[in-house]
């Protein structure tokens, strides 16, 4: 099997809140987790129309770098309604990553409703300390975004930050979410950024926050020396057990919706029932 140093954190999301089968499908098991492989396999997950609102996301993160890339005086709603444009070109529907052009449609509409919540309601000249690089296009890879800290025993934590603005108080670190607002929050993952922010950047964190651009909202969170050392302390034991399981068993809920490899796995007949399931109450997006 194979053998990892590095993990970010949505790799041990998965194993530690979602199901061990699926972090093994996408980051161990030979053929699934093959990039090429992995492609065809979220193909058909796209034509089931369980990737858009993953794509939607991609989009909005991307249209918000963007946008933070202008000068302060070139940030409005016309100039962002531009960048969603150029932002959505390219191929259209399942080839795009929607099942269909009318569901790629609403999906446009609803991302122009949000920018122009986001453009009303927040402060469109924040002192921006890290910004990533732009995209040239939609799926590549910035390797100058991708940090990796050392976290000790030979362990890396990786991942990529979305934007840290310098306040009064200090650094406040900004992850964007484009999913329905959460009832109830988890810091583990700003925890998670707060080590990378410090670790690859130099930048300790006064705050850090979920920002939901369509209200402009913020959830906060402060990190402390002790919420690092227990973070580190989590990250570690979610990495000795994903390094002593040996079956990574399958876990099905609500969450095999947006699981890539439902037809691989063993337990597909009990995840295609919550898929029919859930397909009609998505409230509760995990991003
Ligand atoms: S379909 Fe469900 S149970 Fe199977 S690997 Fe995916 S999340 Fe786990």
């Amino acid at each position: 099997m194979k053998k990892r140093n590095d993990y970010s954190y949505s790799a041990l999301n998965i194993y530690d809140s979602i199901c061990h089968k699926q972090y093994y499908f996408e980051y161990l098991d030979p053929y699934a987790s093959h990039w090429e492989n992995k492609k065809r396999i979220k193909q058909v997950q796209t034509e089931a129309g369980r990737r858009k609102e993953l794509i939607f996301g991609g989009i909005i993160h991307d249209v918000l770098t963007d946008f933070f890339h202008l000068p302060q005086d070139k940030r409005n709603l016309d100039s962002i309604k531009e960048i969603l444009k150029s932002r959505w070109s390219g191929p259209r529907g399942a080839k795009r990553g929607f099942p269909d052009i009318e569901t790629e449609r609403e999906q446009y509409q609803k991302a122009l409703k949000m920018l122009k919540g986001f453009v009303g309601k927040t402060n469109l000249a924040p002192q921006i300390a890290y910004l990533p690089k732009p995209k040239k296009k939609a799926d590549e890879f910035v390797k100058e975004n991708y940090f990796k800290v050392d976290i000790g025993d030979g362990l890396l934590l990786t991942g990529i930050i979305d934007r840290i603005d310098k306040e009064t108080e200090g650094y406040h670190l900004i992850d964007y979410k484009t999913g329905k607002e959460k009832r109830k929050e988890n810091d583990f993952q700003l925890m998670v950024y707060a080590i990378l922010a410090r670790g690859a950047l130099g930048m300790p964190l006064a705050k850090a926050s979920y920002f939901y651009p369509k209200n402009a909202k913020f959830v906060t969170f402060t990190p402390t020396p002790e919420t690092e050392d227990k973070t580190i302390k989590k990250i570690k034991e979610t990495i000795d057990a994903i390094r002593k399981d040996e079956e990574f068993e399958p876990d099905p809920s609500k969450m095999c919706y947006y699981c890539d490899f439902v037809e691989l796995c063993p337990a597909k007949e009990e995840a295609r029932k919550y898929i029919a399931d859930f397909k009609g109450e998505k409230d509760d997006l995990p991003f």
